[in-house]
């Protein structure tokens, strides 16, 4: 990066949130994807205070033509915050403040480096909530959150991301600050380009402000550990509870394979017997839970369940999600490589994509496990294995494509909340077919004609 842009950069954010060493920009050369590419050094790395250095940054950049690649965590896992050759880094986690919680209109307005745990922990101080629950909510950022579109486990019962923002402050690609949305729960006065900023994975704009809509916190959560011996009867379950108008909080599955390595990990008496098990869990009002849970375990007892564990305490609920919160570290023991995919498909397609994942295991000879929101047919399909075995690698590689395309004809999505990024790029016309990828072509092109924010993301090297 030429001195001189460095010395503006300075003059923009002050000399010390500008880092141009070696050391420190090779931390920005991963995220939290698994990349089978050589590292690329960013050329500088950039952490504004507010919107009006953002707009000058990012001003700066375009007049240069420099790329620009917004951060916030770096928690994502399809490489969204990968550098191109000497580029900005644009980290958000200064601009960490919580401007305002209104419980009167029950609306909340963040920056975007507040943490999304945090940002929960202040709400509960207010008997409030935000339903977006990433399992990385205890690091990653709110910026970083809408422009993945979120979700989490809460998603059957409370959906993502996009269904809480209700507006945002944004900068585009020359620099023009833009304010989207307004801080009602209606608003239809033109485009919803609040909708269209939400999972843009940063090629639209720089968010820099976001308001959301919250809930009134439940008065208190039950949850019940269901284990099967049969795969058909535990999505049976799913299906047969939701249809009953009961909507859990969280709706969580873990295959045979998974239960063998927390069992192996942190032993919990899941029977290793089961095919596959739920953990399930209701919120309200503590005099509905009760009548709820009765209702669930009589389902799962009807379906076949062998075994069923409910917890009230929250000791108990803690013991119940042990497991789930432990997979990966379970997996983490026995393998070097997890990647875990996000194919989503219709709820009652879960069995089909489960074994559909089973079989590419054995063909291409990889093991796999399946975790997934069973709730809302968002499968992650872990692929265990090791990325120093290059031919190994390989086979993973078409096994992904498969598992890719077998979504789509499904009638599901190849990714329910990571994202596109640089690793899913090539995939992406499986889902959205030529037409698709010509209209959000336009739409970049429109917002950033000399592609400086996020090039290469979503759209991959191949024009439209
Ligand atoms: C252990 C683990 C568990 C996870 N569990 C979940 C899960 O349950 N659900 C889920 O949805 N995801 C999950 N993720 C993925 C990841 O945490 C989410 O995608 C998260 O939203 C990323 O936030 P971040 O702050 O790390 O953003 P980053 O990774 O820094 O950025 C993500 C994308 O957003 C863009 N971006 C960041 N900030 C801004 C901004 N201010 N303006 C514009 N663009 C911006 C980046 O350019 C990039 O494209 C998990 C990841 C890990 C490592």
């Amino acid at each position: 990066m030429k001195p001189e842009i460095i010395q503006k950069l300075k003059e923009i954010v002050g000399k010390d949130h500008v880092y141009t060493g070696k050391a420190d920009l090779f931390c920005y050369t991963y995220d939290g994807s698994f990349s089978q590419d050589k590292p690329v050094m960013p050329g500088v790395l950039v952490l504004p205070g507010s919107t009006a250095e953002t707009s000058e940054v990012i001003k700066l950049a375009a007049s240069y033509g420099i790329p620009v690649i917004p951060r916030g965590a770096g928690s994502n896992l399809s490489g969204g915050t990968l550098p191109t050759t000497d580029c900005i880094i644009l980290q958000m986690t200064r601009m960490n403040r919580i401007i305002k919680i209104d419980k009167r209109n029950m609306i909340a307005v963040v920056e975007p480096g507040v943490i999304n745990g945090k940002f929960q922990k202040e709400l509960a101080k207010h008997g409030l909530f935000y339903p977006p629950d990433p399992a990385s909510l205890e690091f990653s950022t709110m910026g970083g959150n809408v422009a993945e579109c979120a979700g989490g486990p809460r998603g059957v019962k409370y959906g993502v991301t996009r269904d809480y923002v209700l507006g945002l402050e944004v900068v585009l690609a020359d620099g023009t600050i833009l304010k989207t949305g307004a801080a009602t729960m209606k608003s239809v006065a033109g485009y919803d380009l609040t909708r269209l900023i939400v999972g843009s994975e940063g090629t639209l704009a720089v968010i820099t402000q976001i308001t959301v809509k919250v809930l009134p916190k439940p008065e208190a959560e039950q949850t019940v550990l269901v284990a099967f011996a049969d795969l058909d009867q535990t999505t049976d379950t799913v299906v047969e509870i939701l249809a009953r108008g009961i909507i859990p909080a969280s709706f969580e599955f873990m295959d045979k394979v998974c239960v063998e390595n927390i069992e192996s990990y942190i032993p919990s008496g899941l029977p290793l017997e089961a095919e596959a098990v739920l953990l399930i869990e209701v919120d309200g009002p503590q005099k509905l839970l009760q009548e709820q849970i009765a209702e669930i375990e009589k389902i799962c007892r009807e379906k076949g369940a062998i075994q069923i564990r409910s917890a009230s305490s929250v000791e108990e609920r803690d013991k119940l999600w042990q497991g789930r919160r432990g997979v990966f570290g379970a997996f983490a023991r026995n393998y070097a490589t997890i990647l875990a995919e996000d194919v989503t498909v219709p709820r009652d397609k879960i069995p089909e994509a489960v074994r559909k994942v089973r079989e590419l295991g054995e063909k291409y000879g990889i093991q796999t496990a399946v975790i997934a929101h069973a709730g809302d047919g968002n499968l992650h399909a872990d692929i265990l294995t090791d990325e120093r075995n290059k031919e190994e690698m390989e086979r993973v590689n078409q096994l992904l494509a498969e598992l890719f395309q077998a979504a789509v004809d499904l009638g599901g999505t190849i990714t329910g909340e990571h994202g596109i990024g640089l690793s899913k790029a090539p995939f992406l016309p499986l889902e959205s077919g030529v037409e698709g990828m010509r209209v959000m072509k336009a739409i970049k092109e429109a917002l950033d004609p000399q592609n400086i924010l996020n090039p290469g993301k979503m759209f991959g090297d191949r024009s439209w």
